[in-house]
């Protein structure tokens, strides 16, 4: 990208309620962990960083430099109320059933709320959303209609989500908000944008639209959220990412959210962030906890499909999610449990939004209760209800597999991951276990019992 040296920010935004949250904030000493999740492939041996960093522990270390791998933030807040949010957008909070900040709110909302840019890193399911949506929500000031913030996620149906999170979150502010996603009726869109709208949630490809339709107009958004930017890149967004940035004033704060700390990430930060305050929570603290990991030894690929029916015809589950490594894998599994009277539903990237979203819609409300899916759905989405995953393939990465299972232990919730193995995939569960840290035991005979 030849411009992005003349976009370089260069102002540091004002800190304006530093003092004010460092009183109530407390330093966290030998609390934060630093696990650098590099975005490896499974069958790569585990990186050394990945499990002598997950057990470093830091006194104080604000004022670093962010750098993969280091926190350089360490107060924390361990309270809602400790953190000089609004009224209404508190009685939002506890409306919206969260009580108390989860690990990422507790560190990360602070340093977003002072004003600065900060890079959130941590996976799916450890509360990203509300860590910016409620930072975003107390910088609102909602007698001004402009677009005031502007979120960024890689799949519309996240970006709707995030849209729903704000909503209820700020419920009590009575602030307005769109989601700004590809599928919809563009004029609708334009309209809507048009008549002002403080809080826009969106993909790039549709918000970079509106913005050269004249209907978005960031000249004085004062937030930047880029949620799974790791994904947006690896999606292809670069482009659309930098010329969004384009569009912004130079004083905007940016926050970055990530799973993990790639070269073009850190780029991106180094390009469109001051002084970045970066938060990091340890991979296994959220991701794993309280989901129970098997595996299924098969004899080969032929066998996975009986197993799986014996599997459904002996539990009784609520909802579940079934992964496969390919499109087709998902067509083809989908073909023969419907053939065996089996309602299931499929979802992958090459369905219209559309079906997507009025399949994912089935799925959330309870409607349909296995979906199989690609790794399309594996970041990100929320679904609450879901107390397994099965991955029929193993993942082809460290971080899916994460991403797959954050799909049933969101936020302390239990869950049960089953993972289908074959002979050869053997090492690469093992590598998991060993990059994880965790344990994945054969799946015992009473199963039921975990479910
Ligand atoms: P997220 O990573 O933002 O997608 O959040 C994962 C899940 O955790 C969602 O179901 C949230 O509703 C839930 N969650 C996030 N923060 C809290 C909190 N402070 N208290 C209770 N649940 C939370």
């Amino acid at each position: 990208m030849s411009g992005i040296k003349s976009l370089q920010r260069t102002k540091k935004t004002e800190d304006p309620a530093a003092s004010a949250s460092a009183a109530s904030a407390s330093t966290v000493s030998a609390a934060v962990s630093a696990a650098a999740s590099e975005p490896a492939a499974v069958p790569a041996p585990a990186s050394p960083s990945g499990h002598s960093d997950a057990d470093a522990t830091y006194d104080s270390i604000e004022g670093k430099a962010a750098n993969e791998g280091e926190s350089n933030w360490d107060r924390i807040a361990t309270s809602f109320d400790d953190m000089n949010l609004k009224e209404p957008l508190l009685r939002g909070i506890y409306a919206h059933g969260f009580e108390k900040p989860s690990v990422i709110q507790q560190r990360g909302i602070l340093p977003i709320l002072t004003g600065n840019d900060t890079i959130v890193q941590a996976q799916s399911g450890s509360g990203k959303t509300g860590t910016f949506c409620i930072a975003i929500l107390q910088t609102i000031d909602t007698t001004e209609k402009y677009t005031q913030a502007l979120i960024l996620a890689p799949t519309r149906e996240l970006a709707q989500q995030i849209q729903t999170v704000a909503r209820s979150l700020g419920h009590f502010l009575g602030l307005t908000s769109h989601a700004c996603v590809g599928g919809t009726v563009v004029r609708d869109d334009i309209k809507t944008l048009r008549d002002g709208v403080q809080l826009v949630v969106g993909t790039p490809g549709r918000v970079y639209d509106m913005i050269n339709r004249s209907a978005l107009n960031l000249n004085r958004c004062k937030m930047f959220v880029l949620d799974e930017a790791d994904e947006m890149l690896s999606l292809g967004f670069k482009d659309q990412i930098h010329n969004v940035f384009k569009y912004l004033p130079s004083q905007v704060q940016v926050v970055l959210c990530s799973a993990t700390m790639p070269q073009e990430i850190l780029e991106l930060s180094q390009n469109f962030m001051r002084n970045p305050k970066l938060i990091l929570v340890k991979r296994d603290e959220l991701t794993l906890e309280g989901i129970k990991q098997f595996y299924i030894k098969l004899d080969s690929e032929a066998n996975k499909f009986e197993t799986l029916c014996d599997l459904y015809e002996t539990i009784a589950i609520a909802q579940s999610i079934i992964f496969c490594s390919t499109r087709r894998r998902v067509d083809e599994l989908t073909e023969m449990m419907t053939q065996r009277d089996f309602t299931v539903s499929a979802m992958h990237s090459e369905m219209s939004p559309q079906e997507r979203e009025e399949i994912f819609n089935l799925f959330r409300s309870g409607t349909t209760r296995v979906l199989i899916a690609t790794d399309l759905l594996s970041r990100g989405i929320d679904v609450q209800q879901v107390s397994l995953v099965i991955n029929y393939d193993i993942p082809t990465s460290y971080e899916k597999y994460i991403h797959r299972i954050g799909r049933s232990g969101r936020h302390g919730r239990k869950g049960v991951a089953i993972n289908f193995i074959t002979e050869r995939d053997m090492a690469n569960l093992q590598q998991i276990e060993r990059f994880y840290n965790t344990q994945i035991e054969e799946m015992p005979e009473n199963i039921k019992d975990y479910l």
